[in-house]
């Protein structure tokens, strides 16, 4: 290390804010989140039809950890612990010790299933760590079944168990099912797109997904910036290429598109130099800032000992979105592909504090051809040689 002085020096000061922004973490983990954004009526429901979860508070962080909670559990010298192991102590799950589920996977499986059985989330979040599964590209994969299955679209017979909205023992046997490609698992295997395409001719149209990657528990029509930054996100639909912690706080205008193609910018370039510089999301935004700023250059020059900016860090960023849409763009991807949900761009939400939202494709046009524009890319979304030269690629 360059500066072992510099670096304490940081980290001292930032200790307090470090602690105080991760306080709800600490104690709950990530479910903390799903009743404040299920009282913002943002908390994707029965597949997107709603974003308020009547049940909501069966499934949240604080109700978990008073009937689950065994132990914290870190990653290394982490002073947050923000994991949880999970002891389910009664009813027919009794006996299961388990991490706890994350709040993507509470939306994944809970709410969006209808689902208000916090055990059955446990065991599901288990179930697809034990096999190798993504929870979310799982649950959302899984409300479309449900929907599906209520517009008579598949039949339990197809499916090969009952299953629909809130059945978790189904829910748990299809996990297992699709894990090891058994009998309906094969096609859900596929995620929820190509399932979709097989299923119905409007199939995909009830499919939550963005690049066909199935979205996260952000809503991408109560959140302005999201319905931007899940568009033009390289992987399709995360959570982890534009923010949404930044938009949850009081004074973010979540519902206005004004200003949110620069938001989308500005994010997507701190979580490339954030996962470059090999920091967990939570401790960095919570201890060091949301957006590329001067912490992040003194934590870099402290430790290479190089005279690092601000300003050459944002174009570090820059540069790596550059370069993986130069791999979507040689992939084939344009403008067309970074769209979004049919229901985000057709559906309002129905009811609730954020009643009325959505993203019309006109809206989302309006944003594509800001956000183009201030990435120096053209009307299709390709990289101009003009751009890439000024970034040295
Ligand atoms: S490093 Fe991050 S994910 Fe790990 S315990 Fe700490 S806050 Fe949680």
């Amino acid at each position: 290390m360059a500066d072992p002085a510099a670096l304490k020096a940081l980290l001292e000061q930032q200790r307090e804010p470090l602690k105080t922004g991760t306080k709800a973490l600490s104690t709950y983990g990530t479910p903390f989140l799903v009743k404040p954004i299920n009282t913002l009526g943002a908390l994707g429901s029965y597949n997107l039809r709603q974003e308020v979860f009547a049940d909501a508070v069966a499934i949240s962080g604080e109700e978990m950890h008073a009937h689950f909670h065994d132990k914290d559990t870190t990653c290394l010298k982490c002073p947050v612990a923000c994991g949880k192991q999970y002891e389910v102590r009664e009813g027919e799950l009794a006996g299961l010790k388990a991490k706890m589920p994350e709040y993507e996977t509470i939306f994944a499986f809970g709410s969006m299933l209808g689902n208000a059985h916090a055990g059955s989330l446990a065991r599901a979040n288990d179930l697809c760590d034990l096999l190798g599964l993504d929870t979310i590209s799982m649950g959302v994969t899984l409300a479309f079944v449900c929907e599906a299955v209520e517009r008579g679209w598949l039949t339990s017979d197809e499916l090969g168990v009952p299953f629909g909205w809130g059945d978790w023992r189904g829910m748990l046997r299809l996990v297992e099912m699709t894990a090891m490609r058994e009998g309906f698992g094969d096609r859900l295997a596929e995620g929820a797109w190509r399932l979709a395409e097989s299923v119905h001719p409007e199939g995909t149209r009830l499919v939550y997904a963005v690049k066909r990657l199935e979205l996260p528990a952000h809503s991408a029509r109560a959140l302005k910036g999201m319905s931007i930054g899940y568009a033009t996100a390289t992987r399709g639909g995360s959570h982890h290429d534009t923010r949404p912690t930044p938009q949850y706080a009081q004074n973010f205008d979540r519902r206005s598109p004004d200003g949110k193609p620069e938001f989308a910018v500005r994010s997507q370039h701190f979580t490339a130099v954030d996962d470059s510089l090999v920091l967990c999301r939570f401790t960095s935004e919570r201890g060091f800032g949301l957006y590329v700023e001067e912490p992040y250059a003194r934590m870099v020059r402290a430790i290479t000992g190089w005279d690092t900016t601000v300003e050459e860090l944002e174009r570090v960023g820059e540069r790596v979105i550059n370069l993986e849409r130069l791999f979507n763009v040689r992939e084939g991807v344009r403008r067309g592909d970074d769209a979004l949900p049919w229901r985000v761009m057709h559906e309002p939400i129905p009811d609730g504090p954020s009643a009325g939202a959505y993203c019309p494709p006109e809206e989302l046009d309006g944003m594509l051809d800001r956000y183009y524009a201030l990435r120096g890319w053209d009307a299709d979304g390709v990289p101009t040689p003009g751009r890439l030269a000024a970034l040295d690629l």
